[in-house]
């Protein structure tokens, strides 16, 4: 009783937290993070994870391979259904064209796999779900600055332990996805092929996106996903076994949350006046109230997609110096009405 009181009192001090942290300067911070650490420990074991299986990470708790927990948050609520279904963590991200940037440092394979990863993520007709490269920090002139949201890196910084593949974020309460995926280098359980490294990051992906595992009962389950799903690429514990990528079940759970508000532009033609002027068109786009550019960069040392030019009709033109064109790639989108983004197309180039 004595100990529900206290744990009541460090919950409404938590709650209060949250909502005014102006107020609050006086607080230890060492102290609070011991407090809301234990209480993070309890509502885990709460969600049905044996405590065996959480792993002490100092400023995180590490529970079934790949969930983060951080001491100092609140651990998302679940129901009690143990049926494997495709599930969801508490946000979703609030827009679906989403930057990644992935470490240089990251060994080739990783950087193939992460890519191949995205592209199939993109390739799912029914979501409007669209991951683009980026390490563009630069900010722009004219003020479109795109950062990545996502970043993909080693586990250098901030090691797991070697039984575990990899570990990602789950969205936050801005509508952000995930910020990062951590891969484990010395990964060691099982010898990792091209494969297990593709389909692994299409669920360390999946997290930042906001699934949880289909096969435990941490988080919600998502409506019309199958009741039962050996396939599903968000299955935990899976890293040295995963065999496919989407399953049926897990396209349902990403058009479910995701789905595809507005269709991308079709035909799009890049031209070249052989001087110093680029034209663009596209079709237009039913329910388009307006279309963004992105160009690739071509920084040395830069690498990706940024968002470069919005505009209202189907065309777009700009100078762009014959010496300059070579290589210079562009990509656009179609926005409606409530703020909804399509898929990317790339441009066909007639240079
Ligand atoms: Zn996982």
């Amino acid at each position: 009783m004595k100990k529900s009181k206290f744990l009541l009192i460090v919950m409404v001090f938590f709650a209060m937290f949250s909502c005014s942290t102006d107020t609050i300067e006086t607080v230890e911070e060492s102290s609070v993070l011991e407090d809301q650490s234990e209480l993070v420990l309890k509502e885990i074991i709460n969600l049905g994870f044996s405590e065996k299986d959480i792993l002490d990470m100092g400023s995180y708790f590490l529970v079934g391979d790949d969930i983060m927990f951080s001491k100092t948050g609140r651990p998302q609520r679940t129901d009690d259904n143990m049926t494997p279904k495709q599930r969801r963590t508490t946000y979703l991200v609030d827009h679906n064209t989403i930057g990644v940037r992935i470490d240089p440092s990251l060994p080739s394979n990783w950087k193939t796999a992460t890519r191949d990863a995205m592209n199939h993520w993109n390739a799912n007709s029914g979501s409007s779900i669209f991951l683009y490269e980026t390490d563009y920090y630069w900010p722009y002139n004219g003020g479109f600055l795109f950062n990545p949201e996502i970043e993909v890196m080693s586990d250098s910084s901030d090691p797991l332990p070697s039984s575990t593949i990899a570990a990602a974020e789950f969205p936050t309460s801005d509508g952000m996805p995930g910020y990062r995926v951590r891969i484990n280098l010395d990964f060691n359980p099982c010898t990792l092929t091209n494969n297990l490294r593709f389909y692994n990051m299409i669920h360390e992906l999946g997290h930042c996106l906001t699934f949880a595992h289909t096969n435990t009962s941490f988080g919600t389950h998502i409506a019309g996903t199958p009741t039962s799903d050996s396939n599903s690429v968000m299955n935990g514990g899976t890293a040295c076994t995963l065999s496919s990528g989407l399953s049926t079940g897990d396209r349902t759970a990403v058009d479910t949350l995701y789905p595809l508000g507005i269709t991308a532009p079709t035909n799009v033609q890049a031209y070249h006046d052989g001087d110093e002027e680029l034209t663009m068109t596209w079709n237009a786009v039913p329910g388009a109230m307006s279309y963004k550019i992105y160009n690739n960069i071509k920084e040395t040392g830069k690498t990706g997609w940024y968002h470069y030019r919005t505009r209202t009709s189907n065309s777009y033109s700009r100078e762009l110096k014959r010496k300059f064109r070579s290589g210079y790639k562009m990509m656009v989108t179609a926005v409606d009405a409530n703020g909804n983004e399509s898929k990317m197309t790339e441009a066909n180039y007639n240079w």
